[in-house]
């Protein structure tokens, strides 16, 4: 079959000619339909994030069809239109049997630490495949499994609910879903913090109250409008100390400041006045769960959660093609996601 590899770190991609996996038991063969590209597949690239085993096919964010299922499936079938979970784990340690999978002790990101969905097929564990409905494409069924994904964990490790308001900092690719995920939750009012003028727009014209960072003190912005309270929940999605630190103080009483963005800065915090006598937190967050998944999946059906279809492009099982896409990464500043049409 075709793949599209990483062979050296620092160097574009390849295209190399590969036998189709050998499935056991427990897993499933996937014919890729679509396959997103992510950031952090640049990032792969670049050898910004460590890679221990090359070459490696990249790609987690997959969906097409059961090709082959091992004796063991039973929730799928040979032709069945599906969706992968990012993270191949292993079902049995103390973390996969409570559920937290994303500890597993041998957990491996598929497309980083084991071949990912930049090839006409990949093998996964059964567990990591859920049935994707015919009213969702899938093109969305892919990129859903990455940002939009975890935008919900962020959502549900703050424990928001309905009534609540919330403030989202970054309007990116989480952003985007999470404001979105936010309203589905049927909350009350939803804050945007960015700094781009563009993304200020988007957001107001999806339903946000859009607070621009450059004009004033986004604290004091979100003080104001919720008359001195503050908010019962924040999303850190830019990853800055700063933002961090903001989120923080726009919570109001028992407020919840969940951290998504990546940052080696130290936040400071002043424990009584900020955080005791509010009893507010400050949550991490980090990826997302496999028993999230069909709750996000049925987002997308009813339609809740939505890709306008000029924020698709798309590309082939091409190296050149998918090199140029991860480029981009460099200089992006939009919502725009790219997608390998793989099979149709
Ligand atoms: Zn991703
Ligand atoms: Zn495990």
């Amino acid at each position: 079959m075709r793949a599209v590899r990483l062979t050296q770190v620092g160097k574009p991609l390849q295209e190399a000619e590969v036998d189709v996996p050998e499935i056991g038991a427990s897993d499933v063969l996937v014919r890729v339909a679509a396959c997103g590209i992510c950031h952090s597949d640049e990032h792969y690239r670049a050898g910004i994030s460590r890679m221990d085993r090359l070459p490696v096919t990249l790609g987690h964010e997959i969906a097409g069809w059961i090709e082959k299922a091992g004796v063991d499936i039973k929730h799928v079938t040979r032709g069945d239109r599906v969706c992968i979970h990012y993270l191949a784990h292993c079902g049995s340690c103390e973390f996969c049997v409570h559920g937290l999978e994303q500890f597993c002790r041998s957990g491996q990101m598929i497309g980083k630490h084991r071949d990912g969905g930049y090839a006409e097929f990949i093998k996964v564990p059964g567990r990591n495949v859920f049935a994707l409905p015919d009213q969702i494409s899938f093109e969305i069924g892919a990129i859903m499994m990455c940002s939009s994904a975890t935008a919900l964990h962020a959502l549900n490790k703050a424990r928001f609910k309905a009534g609540e308001s919330i403030v989202i900092f970054g309007f990116g690719g989480l952003g985007f879903s999470a404001l979105q995920l936010a309203r589905a939750f049927d909350c009350e009012d939803v804050y945007v913090v960015e700094i781009n003028p563009a993304k200020l727009a988007s957001a107001a014209s999806m339903g946000a109250i859009a607070i621009d960072a450059r004009s004033a003190d986004p604290v004091e912005q979100i003080k104001k409008a919720t008359a001195g309270t503050g908010v019962d929940v924040a999303l850190e999605l830019i990853g800055s100390a700063k933002t961090m630190r903001q989120a923080v103080l726009c919570l109001g009483p028992l407020g919840r400041a969940a951290l998504v963005g990546l940052t080696a800065e130290t936040m400071s915090i002043l424990p009584y006045t900020e955080l005791i006598n509010k009893e507010a937190e400050i949550i991490g967050v980090s990826d997302h769960l496999a028993a999230e998944l069909p709750g996000l999946i049925e987002f997308a059906r009813s339609g809740k959660l939505r890709f306008p279809s000029d924020a698709l492009r798309f590309v082939d099982l091409d190296a050149e093609q998918i090199n140029a896409s991860l480029d981009g990464f460099q200089n992006s500043i939009d919502h725009i996601r790219t997608v390998i049409r793989v099979a149709s």
